[in-house]
């Protein structure tokens, strides 16, 4: 029998479009060939106004911590004070990226994994004493918690909006619902997450208040994440800086293409829909969500082994791509207790059909004996009601 590749669901790098690859397989040509200039022109702009910037976007080659570097040395001098929330791996490293630059920074963490920093707390500690900068993860992939950032951005207006907002949406941007006019100052993600691009680029969205921050600072010890050195090409995409990766552009040209056809509010919908099916089907074969009630994020799901099931990590999450779906192990509290799925991006009915069936097959020959259907036949269910 032909083996096929098995379904990409671990939370990035997502499942890539056919148009999507062919757009990186062509022929590559100058970053100032006049058809690439015009067509990165166009890819910024949409960008901006799809998510409602009014200062500036950058689209730059690197992985998503490239973008989060990029994301704080811009707004953050220092002399600032960075309180940094974190509720998981990736917050983590947020507050490693802050400590490690020099920031003071102080560290708010969530009680306990799978649960979020709460906006009251946020608002008790930036009432205590002055902070200038508060950094967040939007959706914390290691413990698929949602940060309730809508809440979050109206208690930062009323109370401290004198505070800028510096947020890795690596997990969320183009599947969760953000506009930049909620009142975030940086957010950022990469392309190989909710866009469904291979991994290369990253993207941030800078306030124009973050945009004059980084223009009162005095030159930043970086170079290639400068937002000084990149206004000048993200306004004129004829000028250079460092190369821009010509064939990724394209592939987020046409990851935009789609986004746009789809509609942003029917494709937050959409990741809304399948999270909850997904979580209803692993609920009927006994799996427990590692994120609790309230904070459940759509993109990225833990799903707890069930007590008593018997079934061993490594070899249960073997058994699932042998069965056609690869899905990732947990970090942190988390880790040997389930595994995680990435929901995002470009992904269809017939994609969470399979990823069921997997996980169901996975399980009986694992030695967990559900009855064959049992949640498979709830994800039909879900996705019959949609
Ligand atoms: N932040 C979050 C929330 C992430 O999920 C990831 C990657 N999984 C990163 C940052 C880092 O991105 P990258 O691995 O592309 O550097």
């Amino acid at each position: 029998m032909m083996k096929r590749n098995p379904l990409v669901m671990v939370p990035g790098p997502t499942p890539v479009a056919r148009s999507i690859q062919d757009a990186m397989g062509r022929e590559t040509i100058s970053y100032n060939d006049p058809r690439l200039v015009a067509d990165f022109r166009v890819l910024l702009d949409n960008l901006a106004s799809l998510w409602k910037c009014d200062g500036v976007t950058f689209v730059v080659a690197g992985s998503g911590t490239m973008a989060m570097e990029m994301g704080i040395v811009n707004v953050a001098s220092h002399d600032d004070r960075v309180l940094a929330c974190t509720n998981g791996y990736f917050g983590d490293r947020y507050v490693d990226i802050c400590s490690r630059k020099g920031f003071e920074t102080e560290v708010l963490r969530a009680e306990k994994w799978g649960k979020s920093v709460t906006v009251g707390e946020i608002d008790a500690k930036l009432s205590e004493k002055r902070f200038d900068i508060l950094v967040l993860t939007h959706v914390e992939t290691s413990t698929g918690v949602e940060f309730p950032l809508r809440d979050l951005t109206k208690m930062m207006r009323s109370s401290h909006p004198e505070v800028l907002v510096v947020v890795d949406g690596v997990a969320s941007m183009g599947g969760v619902e953000f506009y930049m006019d909620w009142g975030v100052d940086v957010m950022l993600t990469c392309s190989q997450k909710c866009f469904g691009i291979s991994p290369g680029l990253g993207i941030l969205w800078a306030s124009e208040r973050a945009v004059e921050k980084r223009r009162s600072m005095p030159p930043i010890t970086e170079s290639y994440v400068d937002f000084e050195k990149w206004i000048p090409v993200m306004k004129d995409t004829m000028k250079y800086w460092g190369t821009p990766a010509v064939n990724m552009i394209w592939a987020l040209c046409e990851s935009v293409r789609i986004i746009m056809e789809e509609g942003l509010e029917n494709r937050f919908r959409r990741h809304r829909a399948y999270s909850a099916a997904i979580r209803a089907s692993l609920a009927a074969m006994g799996f427990e969500t590692g994120a609790a009630e309230g904070v459940r994020s759509p993109t990225v799901t833990v799903a707890l082994y069930p007590e008593g099931a018997g079934l061993d990590d490594n070899a249960f999450r073997s058994a699932v791509y042998g069965e056609g779906a690869h899905v990732a192990g947990c970090l942190g509290d988390f880790a040997g207790l389930g595994f995680r799925i990435g929901h995002m991006g470009n992904i269809d009915e017939h994609t969470l059909i399979s990823l069921m069936a997997s996980i169901e097959r996975a399980c009986i020959k694992c030695g967990y004996k559900i009855e064959p259907g049992v949640g498979l036949s709830v994800m039909q269910r879900a996705l019959l009601e949609m």
